[in-house]
């Protein structure tokens, strides 16, 4: 027998709070209210009256601000500093977790995310044959708690991915984490692959030191993935050619680019492509790029890429940390919040999350004082809703 048809949620609920953030005007609202009927907000304002039968969460001094999006994870992938570094670490995580295992790491690390404030997250990878596609579905399926998760499959990669070199028999371990591409045959396959298999977006890996794809396979992968209507993100360091060749293609991201030029930043302003940073907070090497980012008009979806273990923190406490270091970097509150909302929520195509309007999808995070005047408040959430559901809520 089906079960009954479950119990009508046409009620309205409402969120009030001493404060609101409208990301996309950049002013601050004042006794917010927020309408919610089912997963969706309806209606946003200052001051609105509310029936008596609306149900309220009523959570006074603090302010309301869009679930955080995080542009850049792998929730199925950590590493361990005591065994070493990326190249044995990555190893070691190859020969003993297969997909089911990660899967699970990643229930776990989607739960500890959430409960930092993330409600949506793009997982760029790393995350073994499809297990990124499966917690994706889990958690969208209600089976375990987690971010809205927005997946790119294997990274497409140059032959050895980002192994380092290993013998021969250990190289058939590489194709468990990336797609090798030799040749534009093979990077259509990878993009079409990745399409049959559900991905939300496409990784590239434009170079691994030394090892780059070329402009020819490059181009193709854009062109397959346009057709899908996919985006691109495109990993790219060691100086500008692979961000060139990346750029000149037309993906929709790069990511990290710490060497990244004028030249490079100036098309990607004009192209609309935007700079995906990972500075994990702490990190002051490539603060520069920033400044010259935001000064060439290119917007920013900030990124966590945080894959190591932090003894005695969850992933989502070791990934928020990360927004301190953009105010060092020469950025402004709002422009933070704004990279860490909207920037993100159109660099991943959604009309659905980003903001606190009507028709949006009902994420919601409050966290106590003010970002606008210290984005380090951002490190303590103590209100997270998604889709019309709370999961955290410590102020009561
Ligand atoms: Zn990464």
């Amino acid at each position: 027998m089906l079960p009954a048809e479950a119990q009508k949620s046409s009620e309205r609920i409402a969120v009030t709070a001493k404060r609101m953030i409208d990301v996309r005007s950049g002013k601050e609202i004042t006794d917010a209210v927020i309408f919610i009927e089912k997963n969706k907000i309806v209606n946003v304002g200052s001051g609105l009256s509310i029936p008596d039968s609306v149900q309220v969460i009523a959570l006074g001094d603090v302010t309301l601000l869009p679930g955080l999006i995080d542009a850049h994870t792998h929730l199925l992938h950590q590493y361990y500093a005591k065994y070493g570094d990326d190249n044995s670490n990555r190893l070691l995580e190859m020969v003993q977790l297969g997909p089911a295992r990660r899967a699970l790491l990643g229930a776990r690390l989607a739960r500890e995310m959430l409960e930092a404030g993330f409600t949506s997250v793009r997982d760029l990878g790393n995350a073994g044959i499809n297990a990124d596609i499966a917690l994706r579905d889990a958690i969208k399926n209600g089976d375990v708690p987690g971010p809205r998760m927005f997946v790119s499959t294997r990274a497409l990669a140059p032959v050895g991915g980002q192994f380092q070199s290993v013998t021969p028999e250990a190289q058939q371990l590489i194709g468990q984490e990336y797609i090798q591409i030799s040749g534009v045959e093979e990077a259509r396959k990878a993009v079409r692959q990745a399409v049959y298999e559900g991905a939300d977006c496409i990784k590239v890996i434009a170079n691994s030191g030394a090892r780059r794809l070329s402009s020819e396979e490059m181009k193709v992968i854009v062109e397959e993935a346009k057709r899908a209507n996919l985006p691109v993100a495109a990993h790219a360091t060691d100086g500008d050619g692979p961000s060139m060749t990346a750029v000149e293609a037309g993906v929709s991201s790069i990511e990290h680019g710490y060497t990244i030029s004028e030249a490079v930043l100036n098309l990607m302003a004009k192209k609309n492509i935007f700079l995906v940073p990972t500075d994990a907070s702490g990190v002051t090497r490539y603060q520069d790029r920033i400044k010259r980012a935001l000064k060439a008009g290119v917007r920013i979806a900030i990124g966590s890429d945080i894959y190591y273990e932090f003894p005695g923190m969850t992933r989502g406490q070791a990934s928020i940390g990360m927004y301190k270091t953009y105010v060092a970097s020469g950025m402004s509150n709002m422009e933070i919040l704004r990279a860490s909302t909207l920037n993100p929520a159109d660099l991943i195509g959604s009309n659905s999350i980003g903001t606190i309007e009507a028709g949006r999808f009902a994420d919601i995070i409050a966290v106590k004082g003010n970002p606008l005047n210290d984005i380090g408040v951002l490190e303590g959430v103590v209100f997270v809703m998604k889709d019309g559901k709370v999961y955290k809520q410590t102020l009561h």
